[in-house]
């Protein structure tokens, strides 16, 4: 099979093609070391490679299986990594300067997980300083371009993860979601993107960025490789004390479970203004696709939407100033040459090693927290973000899922919102309130613009009903497969 062939497939393809024996899991990688060759000068997704350890992994692999020792469907399936999961050994840098030289001394939860499932662990992705942004235009190493269109921003903060599935370089990725991290960036670069309930996946090893927020969640071309991938990564964690104790049921399984009818619910808040046409013609046609399967379809109402982005700049912006007060010149990280006291050494390290959206938000942060302003900021947003929750939880005792746009644009130019961080933040109005209330969310690829740019929709579900949520997504996805549409880029 050709290389160029074999970078389209699926992950659950390249598992059936695997124990078929019709393709080693080291042609697998190599046909994507050849795709990255051929691409990544242009897209840069990945900050850093390390290609012989990578095709050692799946050498590793084809041994196991000529040996009958599989550990699983993922075993020689290649898995790149945002650049804030620590993988041991290997550099994490959170496409910061102050972390350029940091070697991760441990594996992460879900890196050990996918290590012994025998996925072989690739490459470091590209993302916004710190998970910080909603377009990869934070990296201190340059920004990820969009497969789809070079001058458009591939979204973010987990845009190396989201272009690297779109540009065929990786079957699968991670990334995290703080306020749509993964969900955002899968719906401008055309993939499906996964934030898993809050707890459900253990943040052990993910460098932090609003700890209440963060979790991490997979990229994939399809509903079903999202499953495949999810079911391996999630579970209780003792070493992440937030990490909820619960069995991980089989997704994989339960896929197809959706052919009983469900309600789904339409947040008339979410189809307001500022949504752009073609992006609510899109999602129109995926609800009206729901519509005819016999699906009911209600109009909801969530109220507290338009406190989430002001709710969350409040949140994560504090709990950043507090996480990431590690970074101090001492451990970790750069320490400023021009340092000549213990002062110098703190300020002169994080003034010299933080860009200026990551600065932005330590100060925001630290004021929010102070004396004096804590009441009026902080625990304010604490209260409503209880009121956030409360409006979901109502809503869901009348419906199974709520279905909404991911994004209100599709992709944008580079430039377009990099001076202007308020609309910047408003990329993410559909994301948000979904991390404030801890639940599972899925973006779904849904169609093109006539410029071919991805459009996804979003399905929010029950907290810890990710079952649920993926077989619903999956009934629309195994109809459309919009994320198997290769762009331009791929094929020339
Ligand atoms: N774009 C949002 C922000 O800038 C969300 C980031 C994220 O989910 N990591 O904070």
């Amino acid at each position: 099979m050709s290389s160029s062939t074999l970078v389209e497939k699926t992950a659950s393809e390249l598992s059936d093609l695997l124990s078929k024996k019709d393709i080693s899991s080291l042609e697998i990688a190599q046909a994507c070391l050849t795709q990255i060759d051929r691409v990544d000068g242009q897209v840069h997704a990945f900050l850093h490679r390390d290609d012989t350890d990578f095709l050692a992994q799946a050498k590793a692999s084809d041994e196991r299986r000529g040996k009958g020792n599989l550990l699983g469907p993922l075993d020689g399936i290649p898995v790149a990594l945002k650049d804030v999961i620590s993988v041991k050994g290997q550099p994490l840098t959170a496409a910061s300067k102050i972390l350029q030289n940091y070697i991760s001394p441990y594996d992460a939860t879900v890196t050990r997980k996918l290590k012994e499932a025998g996925a072989v662990i690739g490459g470091r992705l590209n993302l916004d300083e710190f998970a910080m942004g909603s377009s990869t235009e934070n990296s201190a190493y340059g920004p990820t371009r969009n497969p789809w269109d070079l001058n458009c921003v591939p979204g973010g903060s987990s845009g190396g993860s989201s272009a690297a599935v779109a540009a065929r370089e990786a079957p699968l990725t991670l990334g995290s979601d703080t306020g749509g991290s993964i969900r955002q960036p899968a719906s401008l670069c055309g993939v499906v993107g996964m934030k898993p309930t809050y707890g459900m996946v253990s943040r052990y090893g993910l460098a932090a960025f609003a700890s209440s927020l963060d979790q991490i969640g997979p990229f994939s071309k399809t509903v079903e490789d999202a499953a495949l991938l999810l079911e391996v990564i999630s579970g209780h964690d003792p070493l992440d004390s937030t990490s909820f104790p619960s069995e991980v049921p089989s997704y994989t399984a339960n896929l197809s479970n959706s052919q009983k009818p469900c309600v789904l619910g339409l947040p008339k808040e979410y189809f307001g203004e500022g949504m752009d046409d073609e992006v609510r013609n899109a999602v129109d046609l995926a609800v009206e696709f729901y519509r005819t399967q016999g699906h009911k379809i209600v109009e909801v109402s969530l109220p507290t939407t338009e406190l989430a982005v002001p709710v969350y700049y409040v949140i994560a912006t504090a709990e950043a100033s507090s996480n990431l007060a590690r970074y101090d010149g001492i451990r970790y990280t750069t320490r400023s040459e021009k340092a000549k006291n213990a002062i110098d050494v703190y300020a002169k390290s994080r003034g010299e090693g933080f860009g200026e959206e990551v600065k932005r938000r330590c100060i925001l942060g630290a004021y929010g927290l102070s004396s004096g302003y804590y009441d009026a900021y902080y625990l304010r947003a604490q209260k409503t973000r209880t009121l956030i929750r409360e409006d979901f939880n109502r809503v869901f005792k009348d419906v199974d899922a709520i279905i909404t746009p991911t994004a209100p644009t599709p992709a944008f130019k580079f430039g377009e919102k990099s001076d202007d961080p308020i609309s910047m933040y408003l990329s993410d109005i559909y994301t948000i309130s979904t991390n404030l209330a801890g639940l599972p969310a899925i973006s779904v690829p849904c169609g093109f613009t006539q410029r071919k740019l991805p459009i996804g929709f979003q399905l929010i579900g029950r907290a810890f009903e990710e079952s649920s949520l993926l077989s619903i997504a999956h009934a629309y996805d195994r109809e459309h497969k919009f994320g198997c549409v290769v762009p331009s880029l791929v094929k020339e």
